[in-house]
């Protein structure tokens, strides 16, 4: 077979493979604990069941304009209104199927071949690959302090002539960390400074805990929208817990929109109006959904945070968002691919290695599961790792033996 080489180097998600794994193991019978989901347990927000059964029932199932249903639009702009404080256009909208989509779109609208997009470390695994779809090359930042919050100095030493964009995405997956104010004013003011493109992933904006918040990105320009270099992707996938609807959106300037919505065109056409109705269900209908969502994981992060700290070795920073956390696991190996591939096999936990996100001996793990889940999971995971543990255990009736990594 003769693939193209920019195919052959798009790295599999590994995400999306743990996921397989851990469901093919299951299907086998085995007692697996994934923590490494990225999803939330809920069941899909009743407002946004009916609003696409109701589209379903009327049989009308066509293509929608490119960058989205009307009516769904509207509320996306109140969104923003009501959340960034910021009032936009129709025109400074697109929906997409998901804010992945969203994401390629944007690069792929700003990006030419050898321009360089600045990646924060640790990074959501598909920023790299995504840059790399659109001939552009990621550069990868890593906070030279040891820590995981990102540094201006070590963004404003890493852009050059060819920088066009820098991917913000905090709250964060994986480190489950919000920005500090300080460190978004300073960015916002930098690129818009130095024209370059800001892209904020706030994914997971709401998912925050302790009574903080995630700052919008709009209290930091003094620009209008059509001026400023600011994009903001956004969706229904985490806050919502609707990973499955595929709908996520971005505002942006109106021209930046007219190119997506060009490309979006000629590759999709549209997202389904079956699932843009019930996004439109969920942003319109009732609001608890998002607060009793927060309330659950925010109890996970609490729980999951209680059982690392006794954790022999692992080092933890304590997330203030999304559903996971990113502990140290150095002081055991510095592979992390190795140590989760080990977890698998000795103790039936998922987790995703650090490498993935750009940053070697952590790991990630996600509190979007149950409190079972996390206790039994992290038990597992001490009982594997720990040399002074009993030889073996059962993992329901199967005899797990115990051998260093
Ligand atoms: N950005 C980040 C940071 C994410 O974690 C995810 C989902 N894992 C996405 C974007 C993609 O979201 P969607 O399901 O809307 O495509």
């Amino acid at each position: 077979m003769s693939l193209s080489y920019l195919a052959k180097t798009i790295a599999e998600s590994p995400t999306l493979r743990l996921n397989e794994e851990a469901r093919l193991l299951r299907e086998r019978g085995e007692q697996v604990i994934h923590l490494g989901i990225g999803e939330p347990k809920n069941k899909a927000p009743i407002n946004a069941i009916l609003n696409s059964a109701a589209k379903l029932n009327t049989g009308d199932i066509k293509y929608s304009p490119t960058d989205g249903v009307p009516s769904l639009k509207k509320a996306i702009i109140r969104y923003t209104e009501e959340n960034y404080n910021r009032v936009v256009e129709p025109e400074n909208v697109i929906v997409s199927s998901g804010a992945k989509q969203a994401i390629y779109n944007i690069l792929y609208s700003l990006v030419n071949p050898q321009d360089e997009v600045i990646v924060l470390a640790p990074y959501w695994v598909s920023y790299p690959e995504i840059v790399k779809m659109v001939y552009g090359v990621p550069v990868v930042v890593v906070p030279e302090d040891g820590s995981l919050h990102p540094r201006m100095e070590d963004i404003t030493r890493s852009i050059s002539p060819s920088t066009k964009a820098i991917i913000v995405n905090s709250p964060n997956n994986p480190s489950g960390l919000v920005f500090s104010e300080n460190f978004i004013a300073q960015i916002v003011q930098y690129c818009e400074e130095k024209g370059i493109y800001l892209i904020m992933d706030d994914i997971y904006h709401k998912l925050v805990f302790n009574g903080k918040k995630a700052v919008s990105c709009y209290d930091f320009t003094r620009k209008g929208i059509e001026e400023s270099r600011l994009v903001l992707v956004n969706g229904i996938s985490k806050l919502y817990g609707m990973t499955g609807f595929r709908i996520g959106w971005t505002i942006g300037s109106r021209k930046l929109v007219e190119v997506m919505t060009n490309i979006q065109a000629q590759t999709t056409s549209c997202a389904s109006v079956v699932l843009q109705a019930a996004a439109e269900g969920a942003l319109t209908g009732i609001q608890s959904i998002v607060e009793n969502l927060r309330l659950t994981i925010e109890n996970n992060r609490n729980i999951m945070m209680q059982e690392l700290k006794s954790f022999n070795g692992v080092k933890t920073t304590e997330p203030d968002g999304t559903f996971y956390c990113f502990p140290d696991f150095r002081s055991y190996t510095q592979n992390s691919v190795e140590l989760s591939e080990f977890l698998l096999r000795k103790a039936l936990v998922v987790t995703v290695p650090g490498k993935e996100f750009g940053m070697e001996g952590y790991l990630r793990l996600s509190y979007a599961g149950s409190v079972k889940d996390i206790t039994e999971g992290i038990a597992r995971m001490k009982w594997a790792l720990d040399p002074d543990s009993p030889n073996e255990i059962y993992i329901g009736d199967k005899k797990m033996v115990r051998d260093w990594l």
